[in-house]
């Protein structure tokens, strides 16, 4: 599959990105430098006029992972996914525990009151994680791009139209795109199961509660989602007329809040200036192009990619910065907690005896770095021994399957 070549200007401002043959023809007549492998960008040694085509970016918002890509009018330019961290809580409680552990030894202390507000806007680590991780992204990828389009799928459906649809009046249409609203609307309200017998994971029907044969309409309060069989033996009875009364009634209450979720995906609009899309829109889209679900493939939607030619999608992991929780509690020794970054971190490359290893940790008060090579054989040596090539800070970009 095809893999772009980002391109940099003296500046180190992104231009438009290149092909692998025309890359090395830079490389090879010294009209640029490598300036990072993967992935792989060249810095021109000359200045350039900026032609630039307009590049969108297409975000697919996901609870473990984040599809990216950005397209131009004829080539997809960049796309893969992030996968997020989900230790954040754990590492959080794991804090939380030494810090209990180390207060409780020191005997008497006034109680502190009212020094516990959080500040507005607030939300929890693991969720604030989330909200950072999609900007640090849009962020690393306007390095390598001129993006001056972004567009992110913020919900399955418009809440704010789909507030009271069973009052505001829409209508339900098989196979059109309002119907592809009014269907994930639905799909949210009866929580993706069939409402008769409960079923979860079958493909589910939009079945009216009171048959179109008895004057149904097809506005909203009047659907549900059943299963092909519940459908069948429902027939051309009510919902009441089948034993279930309660349905009718649950039909004409509008859709709870949306979950927390959905609010950091207006904030991420926001903080990149984004445009906004919804699922339904993304899923019509992607179904009339026959392709696959995948974040990927969403996310190339979602930037309004059509028959652009793919390329190559990276895999991109998030690491670590620093290990804020370390601390010894050992019996008999002050606890100490650790206040300085290390020289060393987790994830870096070094070179140690004329080889090349990654840094698994750092051990005996900064003194000892552990190892690890491309097989994985672990070594341990003293931190003086060993060389720094690359910190493997931010975010780590390989190909999948590699
Ligand atoms: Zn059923």
């Amino acid at each position: 599959m095809r893999v772009p070549i980002y391109v940099v200007n003296m500046r180190g401002q992104p231009l438009m990105p290149t092909t692998q043959r025309k890359g090395k023809k830079l490389l090879k007549e010294g009209n640029a430098q490598v300036v990072q492998r993967c992935p792989f960008t060249v810095q021109l040694n000359y200045a350039t006029g900026e032609s630039r085509q307009p590049i969108k970016l297409g975000v697919d918002i996901g609870y473990t992972n984040i599809g990216f890509s950005a397209k131009t009018e004829t080539l997809e330019v960049i796309s893969g996914t992030l996968n997020l961290r989900h230790d954040v809580s754990k590492k959080l409680e794991e804090k939380r525990r030494h810090r209990r552990a180390r207060r409780s030894r020191l005997g008497y202390r006034p109680p502190r009151f009212n020094n516990r507000t959080r500040p507005e806007g607030w939300l929890a680590p693991s969720i604030q994680h989330k909200q950072d991780s999609h900007i640090r992204l849009v962020d690393k990828l306007e390095t390598l791009l001129p993006i001056p389009f972004k567009k992110i799928e913020v919900a399955n459906f418009d809440e704010h139209k789909m507030q009271y649809p069973e009052i505001s009046g829409i209508e339900y249409q098989q196979g059109e795109l309002q119907g592809y609203e009014v269907r994930e609307y639905l799909l949210d309200k009866w929580g993706r199961t069939c409402a008769y017998c409960g079923k979860t994971n079958v493909p589910l029907e939009v079945e009216h509660i009171v048959p179109k044969s008895r004057g149904g309409t097809d506005r909203v309060s009047n659907l549900t989602l059943s299963c092909r069989k519940c459908n069948l033996k429902k027939g051309n009875k009510t919902a009441e007329e089948f034993g279930y009364p309660h349905i009718q009634q649950q039909a004409t209450q509008p859709l709870k809040a949306p979950a927390c979720l959905n609010t950091i995906r207006w904030r991420i609009v926001e903080q990149l200036g984004a445009e906004h899309t919804y699922g339904y829109i993304t899923k019509y889209q992607r179904n009339k192009l026959g392709l696959e679900k995948s974040h990927i493939n969403d996310a190339f939607v979602i930037a309004g990619g059509s028959n652009q030619e793919r390329c190559r999608p990276y895999e991109v992991m998030q690491v670590r910065r620093n290990n804020r929780s370390i601390q010894k509690n050992r019996r008999g020794f002050k606890p100490s907690i650790r206040r300085q970054r290390y020289q060393l971190q987790p994830h870096d490359l070094v070179t140690y005896n004329g080889k090349r290893y990654k840094v698994k940790g750092v051990f005996n008060y900064g003194t000892w770095v552990r190892l690890s090579d491309s097989n994985g054989k672990v070594v341990n040596t003293n931190i003086k021994n060993v060389e720094l090539l690359k910190y493997g800070k931010g975010l780590i970009f390989t190909f999948k399957n590699n």
